[in-house]
């Protein structure tokens, strides 16, 4: 966002939950990605500015390529500034499975929420009989991968149902040791787009 330098896009406060928008600099908008249609506030997608005060070279709806959230609400130090989460993700990070944008830092908030599986993940999606399917590996700590096979199992279908609710369609998901899968990681990169080999 180096194009918009300046006195900053947006700061953090003492609450510490999410950052404060220049709203009187900037108007801010999220769009989807693909089709431009601007999205909801709390919906993630990709950060659009307009500058306000910019008269030389002002910038109309530019688009940033960040994948961010805004939040509205009031925030606890009391400004009414719109909040915008940390971009995490670059437009060029989403991939488009069954016509849905898949946001892997959105896997990764998922996971971080579940005990006993880590952040640690890699994707694949290939295509099937013309249909795209959508493969996390998940890394889980030994003590469950060694573990009695109830317990992986009922880890895996809760892992299946609440990455399925975020995402919208059905995921598969394959639990995998730690080494293994920092192993792949290294070899093969977070995402493996089958589709496109
Ligand atoms: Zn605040």
């Amino acid at each position: 966002m180096s194009e918009l330098s300046g006195p900053g896009i947006a700061g953090e406060c003492d609450a510490k939950s999410g950052l404060h928008l220049a709203e009187d600099f900037f108007l801010a908008e999220i769009i989807d990605p693909q089709t431009g249609t601007p999205l909801p506030p709390g919906q993630s997608g990709e950060l659009v500015l307009t500058t306000l005060t910019r008269e030389a070279f002002p910038l109309l709806r530019y688009r940033t390529g960040d994948i961010t959230s805004l939040d509205f609400s009031p925030c606890t130090c009391g400004r009414t500034l719109a909040r915008m989460q940390r971009v995490m993700e670059r437009v060029d990070d989403v991939i488009i499975v069954q016509g849905i944008h898949v946001v892997p830092g959105q896997i990764e908030k998922v996971l971080k929420e579940i005990e006993g599986c880590e952040p640690h993940y890699q994707i694949v999606v290939s295509r099937e009989n013309h249909r795209d399917t959508l493969e996390v590996h998940v890394a889980v700590s030994e003590n469950i991968f060694f573990d009695e096979m109830k317990r992986q199992r009922s880890l895996l279908e809760q892992i299946r149902s609440v990455l399925m609710r975020h995402i919208g369609f059905r995921v598969e998901v394959k639990l995998v040791e730690r080494k293994t899968l920092a192993e792949n990681l290294q070899q093969s990169g977070k995402i493996i787009d089958k589709r496109v080999l």
